[in-house]
């Protein structure tokens, strides 16, 4: 696959006040403690029928990157499988097989301009749909069959210093079993601890644990299979890789500024198919070793993989602030959502129910 250089990038952040935005985010489902940039990254049912549309058309034999800004005029009857969509400043995200979804889900350094979410899917008609932030692009009918969980979640219940049970937005699409996952330790930093950093990340999601005073019912699980040399399916413009290779591969790339962490998840409606967590090489880490303390302008690496496997589980962003592992943002040194609080703990039961 190649990427065109040339072609015509989308500013994304300026689409968000129009009129067609504003109409796409009132057709999705808002967390509670919505802030400015909510979506579920998987909630792609638009109100009314409304699909925000962008002027241009696209030539279907082209090869290489079609501009998020012109898939208003992709078509169903187009050969994707060579194509990928370039969002913003060169984020290739390709096309995926059909039936399936392809969703990027990022953390950022407190304080950094946020990456934009992305999602991309391609039905069984082979009709393709794009969510980029708030905007959604493409196919009608295809922007209506992405699933959002649109299920009312019940009363809040606040947890001193836990925040809320309705602070969570969430996926239709689990794992069958465990998340079985491989680390490619390529430019990681001081391996060991590093390691077992994420693997306490991926257990801080996938457990029965939070830290909230009481556990939950949940049959989710990870399961650290061991190093590979497959490639993170990530790239550094913040995209995902064109290939799936059917395993889930955690590592480090030189990702964009601000960028912590970000995971590409493939899946069906119903299930997940894979998914490739990357942590920066950009930003330093603070990796538990034992000894020495947080630097400032360290970030938690257990924390910022808590909120990858997130992503890899099903679970898209609260709002700001929301004191939940998968608010979008990471503070330096700010160890406070290393464990699951209400809302992520709420999301987890629901998503993987025991028995
Ligand atoms: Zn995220």
């Amino acid at each position: 696959m190649t990427t065109s250089a040339t072609e015509p990038r989308s500013d994304v952040d300026g689409d968000r006040r129009t009129a067609s935005s504003a109409q796409v985010r009132s057709g999705r489902r808002l967390v509670a403690g919505a802030a400015t940039l909510l979506l579920l990254v998987t909630a792609g049912v638009v109100g009314g029928g409304q699909v925000a549309q962008a002027a241009g058309t696209v030539a279907c034999s082209a090869t290489g990157a079609i501009d998020a800004s012109r898939t208003a005029a992709l078509r169903s009857d187009c050969a994707y499988d060579d194509l990928a969509v370039t969002v913003g400043t060169g984020r290739t995200v390709p096309v995926p097989d059909p039936g399936t979804t392809l969703a990027i889900g990022v953390v950022m350094a407190a304080g950094a301009d946020e990456l934009p979410e992305v999602s991309i899917t391609r039905d069984d008609a082979g009709r393709v749909a794009v969510a980029v932030g708030e905007k959604i692009y493409g196919d009608p009918t295809a922007a209506q069959s992405l699933t959002a969980d649109t299920s009312a979640p019940a009363a809040p219940q606040a947890t001193p210093g836990c925040g809320s049970t309705t602070a969570y937005s969430k996926s239709s699409s689990t794992w069958p079993g465990a998340l079985s996952w491989y680390l490619n330790g390529t430019s990681q930093p001081h391996p060991t601890a590093a390691s077992t950093s994420v693997r306490w990340g991926a257990y801080s999601m996938a457990s029965k644990y939070t830290r909230c005073g009481y556990q939950i019912k949940t049959r989710a699980t990870s399961n650290y299979v061991g190093t590979t040399r497959y490639a993170v399916g990530v790239t550094t413009s913040g995209g995902c890789s064109t290939n799936s290779d059917g395993r889930n591969t955690v590592g480090y790339k030189a990702l964009p500024a601000g960028v912590l962490g970000l995971t590409c998840v493939l899946y069906t409606p119903a299930r997940a198919i894979e998914a490739d967590i990357a942590f920066t090489t950009k930003e330093s880490f603070y990796v538990w070793s034992g000894t020495g303390a947080c630097k400032p302008g360290q970030y938690d690496l257990r924390t910022t993989a808590a909120h990858e496997f997130g992503h890899a589980l099903g679970l898209g962003h609260t709002g700001a602030n929301s004191g939940q592992i998968m608010q979008p943002s990471i503070g330096s040194c700010d160890f406070s959502t290393r464990l699951k609080g209400s809302g992520d703990a709420a999301a987890m039961a629901k998503l993987y129910p025991l028995g």
